[in-house]
């Protein structure tokens, strides 16, 4: 494959983030599971139903290119899934584990905003602008997924995490 036109490099974009979704579909549940927050668990559910609608709509981008669907896996996305399984196996705090799983649902998120923001422009420059429009779609849930992972950090499980350290400390004394 030579990258010699931005449509090529549209459909290897397309096709990396449709298979970095699939995999989050998989890791999602996972991480919900790990959250002691009940808000914090009901954010990565909701984010897991929004994720099965943005497949939906990279589905209907592959069908309005012409394109088969179809996926080439995300090294990256595979890379931040198993950083993020490696500290899901460490035990400890259930409320410094909460702060870490916001921070690697973030790392997540940014590189979801980071493809889409590309492939939205990308397919708006190359004309396809009813794809674009779902793009963007997708763009816009990732950042207010980011957001809300950052009022539930900033409302409190962040201040927990720091409480749950401060106690550990006094035990040792
Ligand atoms: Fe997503
Ligand atoms: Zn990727
Ligand atoms: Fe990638
Ligand atoms: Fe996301």
């Amino acid at each position: 494959m030579s990258l010699d036109s931005l449509e090529k490099l549209f459909l290897e974009e397309l096709k990396d983030i449709y298979n970095a979704e699939k995999q989050l579909t998989r890791a999602l549940p996972r991480m919900a599971k790990a959250a002691e927050s009940a808000e914090l668990r009901q954010a990565f559910t909701s984010h897991l139903k929004e994720t099965q609608g943005q497949i939906q709509r990279l589905e209907r981008v592959f069908k309005e290119l012409g394109q088969a669907v179809r996926g080439k896996k995300c090294k990256a996305m595979e890379g931040l899934i198993e950083e993020g399984k490696e500290m899901m196996e460490e035990d400890g705090e259930p409320q410094v584990m909460d702060a870490a799983l916001i921070g690697a649902a973030q790392k997540v998120e940014h590189y979801e905003i980071a493809a889409y923001g590309c492939l939205s422009t990308y397919a708006e420059l190359l004309g396809y602008s009813s794809s674009a429009q779902l793009l963007r779609q997708n763009l816009q849930e990732e950042e207010a997924a980011d957001k809300k992972l950052n009022a539930l950090a900033e409302g409190g499980i962040n201040e927990s995490a720091a409480m749950a350290g401060a106690g550990q400390e006094e035990e040792k004394d």
